[in-house]
């Protein structure tokens, strides 16, 4: 059991209102920041015609701006080859007016992602995806953190739900999503486990979590008899239903009437993962010497 009270219904952990107050600070802090000579610049690389994609490069580019941001883009045909992206990559590394290089995935099939990812500077790294964030991240050095793990620990932290000596349990193990927030978990002193699609009777783990962080991108596969009652459930998955809709990866519904407190999909992770990499973007400009 957690030994802070636990509502009685799920609070709802609102990333749409939590997120916006953290973009009207950043906005503030931009504007600083512009005062003192820099504005932060983010350039962001598309390759190939992923709908979805550039519909996340939109939101983004348009959060970016909405802040001050100044951002560019740079288009490439699904045919692209590797050798020119990786070009491309190296002149926004030099480029003093970028400080952060956000390269959308999926990248077309005959691209090297992870060659791609590694060839941005770390610095620049805005999604934290470089080996050498990672590598932070493992080591608990300061470093760049991936967007979305980011904005899953703002949502417990912000709830003010204790981790040290909790257990969390984290469902996925992707680079991007369950590994590295298993690592934040931990660094709050969490006991942490990982499940992933070998893991057996998952109920069983599930059951005992206070913490309980579902990245897998199955919909409503985390129901209300896997779930501890009081449990802090935050769900990351992104599922397109038959209907058109949008679930999560927990039965929403049916989980709220158990937890403790649970994030709703839309409105939950993802408007912070946005918030997390605006962020990651004035930092990576606050980092920069103003021009003489
Ligand atoms: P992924 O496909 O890379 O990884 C999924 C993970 O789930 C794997 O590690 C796999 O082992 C595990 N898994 C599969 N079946 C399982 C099962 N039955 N039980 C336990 N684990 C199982 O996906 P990802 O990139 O980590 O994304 C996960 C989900 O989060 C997706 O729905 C994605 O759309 C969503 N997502 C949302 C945001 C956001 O901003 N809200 C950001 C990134 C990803």
């Amino acid at each position: 059991m957690l030994d802070c009270a636990a509502p009685m219904a799920a609070q709802i952990l609102d990333g749409k209102s939590l997120a916006a107050s953290i973009r009207a600070d950043l906005r503030e802090r931009v504007a600083a920041l512009v005062q003192r000579g820099v504005r932060p610049g983010l350039a962001v690389v598309l390759a190939g015609d992923d709908a979805a994609s550039r519909v996340y490069v939109r939101n983004k580019t348009l959060a970016a701006a909405e802040i001050g941001v100044h951002s560019e883009q740079h288009e490439f045909k699904a045919d692209v080859g590797e050798a020119t992206l990786l070009q491309q990559i190296r002149a926004l590394n030099e480029n003093p007016l970028v400080h952060s290089i956000l390269v959308q995935l999926p990248l077309p099939k005959h691209i090297d992602s992870a060659r791609v990812l590694e060839a941005i500077a770390p610095a620049k790294d805005v999604d934290g995806f470089h080996e050498v964030n990672l590598g932070a991240l493992l080591a608990g050095r300061p470093g760049v953190v991936p967007c979305t793990p980011a904005g899953v620990m703002r949502l417990i932290e912000n709830a003010g739900v204790p981790l040290a000596g909790r257990h969390a349990v984290v469902l996925g193990r992707s680079n991007i999503v369950g590994k590295p927030v298993a690592l934040l978990l931990l660094q709050k002193d969490a006991s942490v486990t990982i499940c992933h699609s070998k893991s057996k009777d998952l109920k069983a783990i599930t059951k005992q979590a206070d913490i309980l962080v579902a990245a897998v991108g199955r919909a409503k596969l985390v129901t209300a008899e896997m779930v501890k009652p009081g449990a802090c459930v935050i769900d990351v998955g992104i599922n397109r239903l038959p209907d058109g809709k949008l679930a999560g990866d927990v039965d929403y519904e049916a989980v709220r009437e158990v937890a403790g407190w649970i994030t709703p999909v839309p409105g939950g992770v993802g408007p912070m993962t946005i918030a997390m990499l605006l962020e990651n973007c004035f930092r990576a400009a606050a980092r920069q010497k103003p021009a003489a």
